[in-house]
């Protein structure tokens, strides 16, 4: 069984064992968390990241974590909001399945995710949660899940509350994250 938990605040902080990043596809760094997270990490983040040669949109990848209280760090590149025919919640789906898979993969027990594509690339914020945690609860499902933990992490009060709406209509159990 996987549980559900809420986080308000820097992901940086987080004992898990992975954060997920929503990065570009350049995977070399830039604003938001992506900035935050490679800043916390420290400048080896940025060199292991020029050998993985990108990812593509609704895919991902994972590094070591460096100085950061993770161990890893999965890269996902979130569709940037274009009105919603371009096929950007598929895309964004598959960023959660993506990250899912390689947690897996890695047979990581602890996961975070910020709420990807919801800053600058515009994705409105609501229907990204929404998704979001319907994608997360559809991969759960796999057989390969080792995962014990998903921790959904919201930067201000408005992101916590679209977080616990979309818990609320997969009528999931969820707790807040208490980050010592
Ligand atoms: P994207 O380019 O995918 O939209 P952003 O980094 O601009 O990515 O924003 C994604 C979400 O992450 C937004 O809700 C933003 O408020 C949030 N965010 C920004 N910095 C942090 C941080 N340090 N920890 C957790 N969430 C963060």
């Amino acid at each position: 069984m996987t549980n559900f938990s809420l986080f308000q605040g820097d992901i940086c902080r987080l004992p898990v064992d992975a954060i997920v990043n929503a990065a570009n596809n350049s995977l070399l760094g830039g604003g938001g968390v992506d900035g935050a997270i490679h800043r916390a990490a420290g400048p080896e983040l940025l060199n292991y990241c020029r050998t993985l040669n990108g990812c593509d949109t609704g895919d991902a990848k994972i590094s070591p974590g460096y100085l950061l209280r993770a161990q890893y760090v999965i890269h996902t590149v979130g569709p940037i909001w274009r009105g919603g025919a371009e096929g950007e919640a598929a895309l964004l789906a598959s960023c959660y399945k993506r990250s899912l898979e390689i947690a897996c993969q890695y047979q990581l027990k602890t996961l975070a995710f910020p709420a990807i594509s919801c800053g600058v690339y515009g994705y409105p914020n609501a229907a990204a949660t929404k998704l979001a945690i319907a994608a997360l609860f559809d991969s759960l499902s796999s057989k390969q899940n080792t995962l014990e933990q998903i921790v959904l992490v919201a930067f201000s009060d408005q992101m916590a509350a679209y977080w616990q709406a979309g818990l609320g209509a997969q009528k999931l159990n969820w707790s807040h994250y208490k980050c010592l």
